[in-house]
Formats: C-alpha cells, structure tokens, sequence
C-alpha cells in the first residue's frame, strides 16, 4: 500500500472506535521499529517528523526513509504528517515532499513559543486549508496550548481548550483534526504530583463536534519502569511522570483518535544503550547499542498499539490517494 492521507485513517479510527499512535521519527532505528511494532500487530500507523526533526535529519533524508518503510510494509496503511508546523511556508514544504498530512500549530506564534490569539490562529488555519485541501491533503490544527516545551516548541503554560471557541474554530475552518488541550504536556515531566487532567473537557467538546477527530498531544504515559532503567543505568530524570494509559483509553470513546507519543520512545531507546554502555563498556560497534534499542523500541510501540485498539485494524484499509480524498472533501461539500 502506497501512503495514505491521514483522514483515511482518521475515518477508519472513528468507525473502528480506536486511536491510531502518531510516533515522532528522527532516524532509520526509529522507523524500522515503528514498523516492525505495526506489522507484528497489524496496526494502521502515523509516523510523524517534528521540525526539529526535519532539521537534524535534513528534509529528504527522512523522507526516503519513511518512504523505504511504505515499500517494505505493502500491507500496512501509512500517513507520513508534519507534526507542530508554525507556519503555511512550513507545511507547504513538506507537501512538497510527498508529506500526506500536515499539523498547523496556530495556537502559537511562528516562533513556537507566544500563544497567538484566536482570531490569529483562525487565519493561520484558514490559510493552511486552503492551501492543502485542494490536494487532498490532511489538516491538524491546535486550539489552546499544552504544558512543556519539546523541541523547542510550546508556550509552557497550560491554557485548557474552550468548547464555544472550538465550535467556531471547527465551524469556520472544517479541520480533519482538533489537537485539544486538557491538561497534558510535552515532554517527560508533565506532573509535578498526580495527574490532573481536564477528561471531562474532551467528552464535552466531542459532544459538541462529534465530526471532527481530536488529537492528543504530550500523552507519553512515561512508565516508571523506563524512568528506573534510564536511573540505574547511569540517567537521571528524577520525577518524570506522563499521563497513564487508562487516562487516555478512558477517552477513546470520546471521539480521541489520534494519540502522538514522543517521550515513551525516547526513553526507551535510552535505556536500551545505557544498559549496554554501562554493562560492557568495551562495546564500539553502533550496531550493538542501536540494535537493542530499536528492539526496546518495537516493543514498546507494540504495547501501544494494542492498548490503544489499533492493532488488528491495518487490514480495514483500501488504498486511498490524495486524488481519492479530493473527490471525498468535494462529496461532502468541504471543497
Ligand atoms: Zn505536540
């Protein structure tokens, strides 16, 4: 199967009532095991590239790789999306390279930091849409703004999304995807105590635009068993805490069909090569280190898979192109 635009899956999600894991990429490792994860669970999957990653892997090294992923896997329904893009100019560069979905973070400024007013962010949106629906093209906006900072993105303050302004901003946009926020962070510390998440938030705008899917951003769980190996292995990440699983399971029926984990791969991947280093420091072959960290990787990636109800579900796809979704936006009168 070619690549698919991400409403495809979106779509397949709402009928199925699941949530497919978006998983943040940076490198080959990353990739191989984000696939391996979908094919041992038969799992529709979201790779997506942060800007950040964009740069440190250069546009068309990460491309080619997501691309080798689609070739490998025939049967495994893949969008390729831009996670946090800042500006039109940005999501109209990864179009450009083949990108099936884009996010418009229009919930901040183009320096990923200000908090934007609404208005602002309408038209940042409004831009985006009119630029990608035309091409069949995925759009992901933001309507409030989440704790942390992760490459470089994010305000740091917590600013809950409102249910009036998200009917507005759905209304006068028609998005694929809300990215809500409620309460969760970027990042590997999202709690100084318990969580405190606005769940009731999420039934309730879901109630509002049951059409629209909603997003989950900064819902790395952070499993303390990770946090211990990164520790004892030489780490130090006191206190990191992320958002539990049945959290955000508890709200799949409420219309979450996307979730993005960035942290829980990091730390994985961490803690598979300190163990290394620290177990047999005379270990030099990167293949040693990075081996067992793409398995660590599969693994977890896997267990998110079926917790979030997406495994079994790559085989409920047909190949959908972008032409395929410009036919389906006109259809439905969104184009
Ligand atoms: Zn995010």
């Amino acid at each position: 199967m070619a690549l698919v635009p991400m409403r495809h899956l979106l779509d397949g999600a709402a009928e199925g009532e699941y949530a497919v894991g978006a998983y943040n990429v940076n490198n080959m490792e990353q990739i191989q095991a984000i696939m391996a994860a979908a094919k041992e669970t038969q799992s529709p999957v979201i790779i997506q590239a942060s800007r950040g990653a964009l740069k440190y892997s250069n546009f068309t090294y990460l491309k080619h790789l997501m691309l080798a992923a689609v070739e490998e896997n025939p049967d495994i329904p893949v969008a390729m999306h831009l996670d946090h893009g800042n500006s039109l100019e940005t999501c109209k560069e990864a179009i450009s390279l083949g990108f099936t979905s884009v996010m418009i973070d229009g919930s901040l400024k183009e320096d990923s930091k200000t908090p934007t007013t609404f208005e602002e962010n309408l038209e940042v949106t409004l831009s985006v849409i009119e630029y990608a629906r035309p091409l069949g093209v995925t759009v992901e906006a933001e309507l409030g703004t989440l704790g942390g900072i992760e490459d470089g993105v994010g305000s740091g303050k917590v600013n809950l999304t409102d249910p009036d302004q998200a009917v507005e901003f759905v209304e006068k946009t028609k998005v694929d995807a809300l990215a809500v926020a409620i309460g969760t962070s970027h990042g590997a510390y999202k709690f100084k105590d318990e969580p405190k998440l606005a769940l009731d938030l999420v039934k309730e705008i879901n109630r509002r635009i049951p059409n629209t899917a909603l997003v989950m951003h900064g819902s790395s769980s952070v499993p303390q068993d990770l946090v211990a190996k990164v520790n004892k292995y030489g780490g130090n990440m006191p206190n990191a805490k992320g958002v539990p699983m049945s959290a955000i399971q508890s709200v799949i029926p409420h219309g979450v069909r996307k979730v993005n984990i960035d942290t829980d791969g990091r730390m994985a991947i961490t803690a598979a090569i300190r163990k290394v280093f620290m177990e047999t420091p005379e270990k030099f072959d990167p293949r040693e280190y990075l081996g067992p960290a793409r398995t660590a990787l599969t693994e977890l990636v896997a267990r998110k898979m079926r917790d979030l109800g997406t495994a079994g579900h790559a085989g409920d796809f047909e190949q959908k192109s972008l032409a395929d979704m410009i036919e389906f936006y006109r259809e439905k009168g969104l184009l």
